[in-house]
């Protein structure tokens, strides 16, 4: 019981319930649980394009040869892909940096898959990036670091509009927030 309120957004009542079912489940289906629980790490392998979390590499995304291989949305977090994905409105392709510019966090640029960014635009067909970093102090400094970084390669830049409140995560926002948020990017002069 332990266990499960360790797990995020899991207090001492929900983790009660999450016994209470599993002692009513089979013994074949605990087990399928538990080895599925078990292998969750080995199974998961982050993109080499991307920086998704899939089961292969490259991930579904990336070797989907139908999404829009000219635009590429740059966002934080394997959480923000996953939430630009639930619109069903954004066609292109990804790129996550593994987190934003902080450094007061000492987190700089280096950290951040932004090397392999840089090379990604020059050997592909992308024609407009657009950067989703969230709309928060390390989130804009990330977007101007870009933005200095890509411009001069003449690239289409956009930074996405937001209707969410300043200082929040993308990751939060609601899916008709997002789509609007995508619809009203604006072009990075
Ligand atoms: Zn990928």
């Amino acid at each position: 019981m332990l266990e499960f309120s360790k797990l995020p957004g899991v207090g001492k009542r929900s983790a009660e319930r999450f016994v209470f079912h599993l002692l009513k489940l089979s013994d074949d289906e605990i087990r399928s649980l538990a080895e599925a629980i078990g292998g969750l790490k080995s199974s998961i392998i982050i993109c080499e394009i991307c920086g998704n979390i899939d089961n292969r590499s490259p991930c579904a995304i990336c070797a989907d040869e139908k999404r829009d291989q000219k635009t590429l949305c740059v966002v934080e977090d394997v959480r923000d892909l996953y939430a630009m994905e639930k619109t069903g409105q954004y066609r292109g392709l990804y790129h996550i940096l593994g987190g934003a510019i902080s450094p007061l966090d000492g987190i700089g640029p280096e950290k951040l898959r932004i090397r392999q960014l840089v090379a990604r635009v020059k050997n592909s067909e992308i024609k407009e990036v657009i950067v989703a970093t969230s709309p928060n102090v390390p989130g804009d400094a990330t977007s101007l670091y870009l933005h200095k970084l890509l411009k001069p390669s003449g690239i289409c830049m956009s930074r996405i509009a937001f209707g969410l409140p300043v200082g929040s995560e993308l990751q939060n926002a609601d899916e008709n927030t997002l789509v609007r948020a995508l619809e009203g990017r604006r072009q990075m002069e």
